[in-house]
Order: structure tokens, then sequence, then C-alpha cells
């Protein structure tokens, strides 16, 4: 099955263009090698097969910005990558266009622990930055599954969400300053640690999300919290999805607001993950829903202890939760969060699946998922809801997994069916079809039908604002042509 949609040919790159490429940026920057080529040529889910010829590896704002400047007075194409963990295909290349790795551009720039700012270069890996904001005394709350190997420059142009959401907001609350690389090789310093800036349109807000269709970020400065000085976690066992939100809401209220992290699994993912990801089940039976809790406060002599256990037996007492699980250590708490964080690793060992990343009103979060399980299930009746995300954020990852005593071809074969009736589901709800993961390549022609007519002209106008030559991720996202 492909899931590629329809791609104006490109023409082939200039004779000769790699040597240009050497003569102007140094061997060092430019990869040709099959072998050296390879890991940039691989894309996350499989659905997509990147075939690009040459990859630069610019090693500073200069450097790229003439890397730039080189294809675009050569009208080549280019698609910015970064970590390569994106799961829409937003940084597939094609034999036409040049890819262009921020992966040397990787120092922390500057620390500012007294104004909670963190300069970066866009290739500085997310673990990274986390780990010197903790050195540092602080916290970069920004966490998801490929913390490990997604770089900044990607989570922003991605604005990434993940876990800490609920609390701190997804990447666009965290860029304070940006500095970018335009289509045409001209660089834009917005890199300003302002908080209050008003002095006409927020232009690092249309770099954040852009997905790399206008320009490539070079570096950033970070907003930086306090740390959490004490941290709980609990799982809870749930009968019922419709008792999530009145179990996050008592969180809430009883912890004085100092949940970090609220997510919910239904049971097949959790089991996926006991079976194939080495997670390990800590009840003793089965249930139908869980939800993963975390609060944690920068606040000396704050007993969270007492107050976790307070929303845990309130909870109980009001009907809530069946069972419960409290970290005793930090190892126990990262065998909990391990439960959630394995579920897309577990998915890919379980056969085949057909993926949505929905977000609806918090509200609608139970209903979502109640009328979208009928109307898969009515399609594909033994399918698995392999339904996770976050709650607090009204994001869930409602994926159908393969079940069994089906083909996998058979399966994904409804691939589009089984999209277009959640998706329709999410638009009842004024949902929306991509939550955090992006459009890129995957949902490129189905975004139309969820944007009404001037939201698509105004990002168009965008586009051909900053990137008249449709240099920057062609065909990605805004690729459909308009309508005459
Ligand atoms: C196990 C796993 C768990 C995940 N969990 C989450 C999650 O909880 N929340 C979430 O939001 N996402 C999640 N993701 C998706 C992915 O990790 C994020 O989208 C991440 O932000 C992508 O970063 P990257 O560096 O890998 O970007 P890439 O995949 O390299 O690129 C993503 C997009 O950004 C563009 N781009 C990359 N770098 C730049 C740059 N410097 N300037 C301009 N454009 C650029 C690319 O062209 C592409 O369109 C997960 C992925 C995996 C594999």
């Amino acid at each position: 099955m492909s899931l590629t949609p329809t791609l104006t040919p490109l023409p082939p790159l200039p004779e000769g263009f790699a040597d240009q490429l050497r003569a102007s940026l140094g061997p060092a920057c430019v990869i040709t090698e099959a072998d050296r080529l390879a890991p940039f040529l691989i894309e996350e889910r499989g659905h997509f097969r990147p075939d690009a010829t040459i990859v630069l590896t610019p090693g500073s704002t200069e450097e790229l910005a003439r890397a730039v400047t080189l294809c675009a007075e050569a009208g080549v194409p280019m698609v910015p990558v970064g970590g390569n963990t994106g799961l829409v295909g937003g940084a597939v290349a094609r034999a036409g266009e040049v890819m262009i790795s921020l992966k040397r551009m990787n120092r922390i720039l500057a620390i500012d622990p007294v104004n909670y700012t963190m300069t970066v270069e866009a290739g500085c890996v997310l673990a990274d930055i986390q780990r010197a904001a903790e050195e540092a005394g602080c916290l970069f709350p920004l966490s998801l599954g490929a913390e490990g190997s997604c770089l900044i420059g990607g989570n922003i142009a991605a604005n990434a969400g993940g876990t800490g959401v609920l609390k701190y907001g997804n990447t666009r609350d965290l860029v304070l300053g940006l500095e970018v690389v335009l289509p045409d090789g001209e660089v834009w310093d917005g890199l300003r640690p302002l908080i209050k800036d008003n002095s006409g349109y927020s232009l690092k807000n249309l770099f954040i999300g852009s997905e790399g269709s206008l320009g490539i970020v070079t570096r950033a400065v970070l907003k930086l919290f306090p740390r959490p000085v004490q941290q709980e976690t609990a799982l809870c066992a749930l009968d019922s999805v419709d008792k999530v939100l009145a179990l996050l809401s008592l969180a809430r209220r009883l912890s004085g607001d100092a949940v970090t992290m609220f997510e919910m699994m239904a049971r097949f993912p959790f089991e996926i993950v006991c079976r194939h990801a080495e997670g390990r089940d800590p009840f003793d039976r089965p249930h139908p829903w869980y939800a993963l809790i975390q609060l944690g406060t920068p606040r000396p002599g704050t007993d969270l202890r007492a107050q976790f256990e307070a929303v845990i037996e309130t909870a109980w007492e009001q009907g809530l939760i069946i069972d419960a699980v409290v970290a005793e250590s930090l190892a126990q708490a990262r065998a909990l969060t391990q439960l959630r964080e394995k579920t897309p690793e577990a998915q890919k060992r379980a056969g085949a699946s057909i993926k949505h990343d929905i977000s609806v009103p918090v509200a609608r979060f139970p209903d979502f998922v109640t009328e979208a399980s009928a109307a898969v299930l009515a399609l594909i009746p033994d399918a698995h809801i392999c339904a996770f995300g976050h709650v607090g954020d009204g994001n869930v990852h409602f994926n159908i997994s393969q079940p069994e005593g089906m083909e996998r071809a058979a399966f994904l074969s409804r691939w589009s069916e089984v999209n277009e009736a959640v998706h329709a589901v999410a638009a009842r709800m004024q949902g929306a079809i991509s939550a955090e993961h992006g459009i890129g390549l995957l949902k490129r022609d189905e975004l139309d039908a969820f944007r009404a007519p001037v939201e698509t002209r105004m990002m168009r106008a965008i586009k051909q604002a900053i990137d008249p030559g449709d240099l920057m991720n062609r065909g990605k996202f805004l690729g459909r042509t308009p309508p005459a």
C-alpha cells in the first residue's frame, strides 16, 4: 500500500552540483556516498522511500546560509532534516532535492539560570538540552518518546507536544527567539530573549510549526523553568474512559495544580508494551483503562506525597479509579512512565497499524474515544483499539492495530476508509486531524477538508511571500495544487 500523495516530478539536480557544493562548502559538508546517505534515507514509519542523493551537513549558520544560497541560485529544492524522528514524512527528500541536516550544529551557546533562558543551535539533541538545563538547576520541560534522537530545530519546526504540554505548553510556548535561514539564503536574526514583543507580526510564530516549509531554524532562545524538587508518579486503573476527565480535574484541584503529566492508555497498548517492550503489569488483573499521573513542584517543603495520596484516596472514594500503584522510587517511577512511552515501539512489533493523531476539546475526549471506536469496529469488527495519549491536551493517538487472523495487506488496504471514519468523528467535535505530529506528506491531501478556504488562502499567501520559488519542503503540507 502506498500512502505517498501525487507529487509533481522534480527536474534532476544540475550536472556537477555536488562538486560545486564541495568546492564552496568543503568536502566534509557534502555527503553523496551510499553508505553515508543511508541513515538519512530512513523514514520512521516505513511509509515513504526517500531517495535523495545529496545531504549537506553545515557546521554553522554562515555555512548553512551559503549552502541554501547555492541551492536557491540553482533552483534546487531543499528539505531540512533534524533527528528524522517525525511521523508524517516531513523530512522525506526525493532525488531532485538536497537534504540539509542540522546535526553538526549542536552547541549549547548560553544558559542564563537567573533569567531562565538557554540559547542553542538547532542541531542539539533534545535530551542534551534537558540535561544541560538540569545541570544549571533548571528545567526544560519539552519531553517526548524520541527525545534521545530528535533535535530542537525539528521540535520547533514541528511544534512538538509531548507529555509536558498540560503544565508548560507546546514547543511554541517554550521559544522566545529564533534565527532562521530564509529560502534565498538570507539570515533572519530574531534571536531575542524577549518575553513581550508586540512590534508587529510575530514572525517567530510563523516558523514554529511550519515543518520546514518557510526556512531553516538555526538557533533558538528557549524558556527554562525552576526545576521540580519533588516528583510523584502513579498509575491508576479505571473501568471507563468516561471517568478520566473527572480524575484529571480532581488531581489538579487537590494538588494545587501540580499535575505535570496525565497520560491515558487503553488496555490494548498497555498489554502490548508488556508483551513486546519489556513492560511489567503492576496490577494483579487486567483493567480497561489506565491513567499515568505525575505531580511535580519546584516549591521546597511541600508534602507532595500527602497531596498525591489525598488524590488517590478521594478518587477511590468517588469511584473514579479501581486500583492504583504509587511509585516508591525513581526506578519505579521510570518503569511506570515507560509503560506509556514504549507504546509506539511495542506497536511496531504488534503487527500493522492505522494511525491517527487527533485532538478534540478536552471535554469531548471520552466521547471521541467512544464514538471513534464504534466507527472503526463497524468497519473492522475485530480491530484492536490502540488508543493512548495526552488527556489534558485533548490529544489522543487513536491507533488501530491489525486483528489476529487478518492479513497485513488486507488490513492496511482499509487505511483511507478508517482514516475517514475517525476524522469525521473528530470534525464533528471541532477537532484537528494532526494534534502534534504535523501534516508532512502523510496528511497533506486531507488537510483542505478540515480547513476553511480562507485559512488555506492565508497559508498559501504566507508561503508565497516567504518562499516564492517553492524551494523549501516542496510538495509537503501546502503541496496540493490550489483549486482553479
Ligand atoms: C517514539 C516516538 C515518540 C514521539 N512522541 C512524540 C510526542 O509525544 N509528541 C510529538 O509532538 N511528537 C512526537 N514524535 C514525533 C517526533 O519526534 C517529533 O515531531 C519531533 O519534534 C521531530 O524532531 P526531529 O528532529 O526528529 O525532526 P525531523 O523528523 O527531522 O523533521 C520534522 C520536520 O521538521 C523539519 N525540520 C527539521 N529540522 C528543521 C529545522 N532546523 N528548520 C526547519 N525545519 C526543520 C523537517 O523538514 C520535517 O518537516 C515521536 C516520534 C517517535 C519516533
